[in-house]
């Protein structure tokens, strides 16, 4: 659909946009498997890296099946159904969670506002929170997804496009992926490290800056 220009068209969110997200992850995770690999050995267990490449090319293989008639909300629950299903570390059940609240927050409806993508989005933040009771400043991918979807409505409440908005989603997902090295984990495995978790990037969190930049990639290069 449509992107912001100079003659006023709202860009919104369709299933081409979300189809977009979803293999642009895909693609992301391939090319930053072996970093994200690296950040897990570090104060995991070394899986984060394979675990995201793994769900996210079962996802395109999901999208690949699907007819044009999808509606975006459908296709981010089959995508977190596919995480689910196939990832077995934490961050399967995690991201797996977020997208299918994500999805049921847009419903059947064809196609998203940038303010109904941030109440999805928010949905998502809730459904993590929920299913792994972390806070923010617990050194999880909490700490990337919180402020970039704060910055979202922030700039969409100021009056911003989709597209900057989103720049400033991804730009918040980005401090708050590098704001973890200091922290001390307190979820997950990487708590089990107590103190030697600190001065280490959290796995998550950086997983989670990669499909907010995709994210902003899919809606405004679409
Ligand atoms: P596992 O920890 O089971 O090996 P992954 O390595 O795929 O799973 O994912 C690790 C990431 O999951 C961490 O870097 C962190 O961001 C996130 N995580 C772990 N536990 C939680 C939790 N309770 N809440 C939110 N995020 C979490
Ligand atoms: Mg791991």
């Amino acid at each position: 659909m449509g992107r912001v220009t100079t003659d006023g068209v709202e860009t919104v969110v369709d299933a081409a946009t979300v189809t977009r997200w979803m293999r642009s992850c895909a693609d992301v995770f391939v090319e930053q498997r072996d970093y994200l690999t690296q950040l897990d050995a570090a104060i995991g267990d070394a899986d984060h890296g394979a675990n995201m490449t793994r769900g996210f090319s079962a996802v395109e293989a999901k999208l690949d099946g699907l007819d044009g008639g999808t509606p975006p909300g459908k296709i981010l629950v089959l995508a977190g159904s596919t995480l689910v299903s196939t990832v077995g570390g934490a961050s399967g059940p995690l991201w797996g969670s977020a997208f299918r609240r994500a999805g049921k927050a847009l419903g059947e409806q064809p196609s998203a506002t940038g303010a109904e993508l941030a109440d999805a989005l928010d949905a998502a933040v809730a459904a993590i929170v929920e299913l792994g009771a972390a806070e923010r400043g617990d050194k999880t991918m909490v700490d990337a997804l919180a402020p970039a979807v704060d910055a979202l409505r922030a700039s969409l409440a100021s009056g911003a496009s989709l597209p900057d908005a989103l720049a400033a989603a991804r730009t918040a997902a980005e401090d708050g992926m590098r704001a973890t090295v200091p922290m001390l984990a307190r979820k997950g495995r990487a708590s089990y490290l107590g103190e030697r978790s600190i001065g280490h990037q959290d796995p998550g969190a950086t997983s989670t800056a990669l499909i907010v930049a995709a994210l902003e990639q899919a809606v405004t290069r679409g």
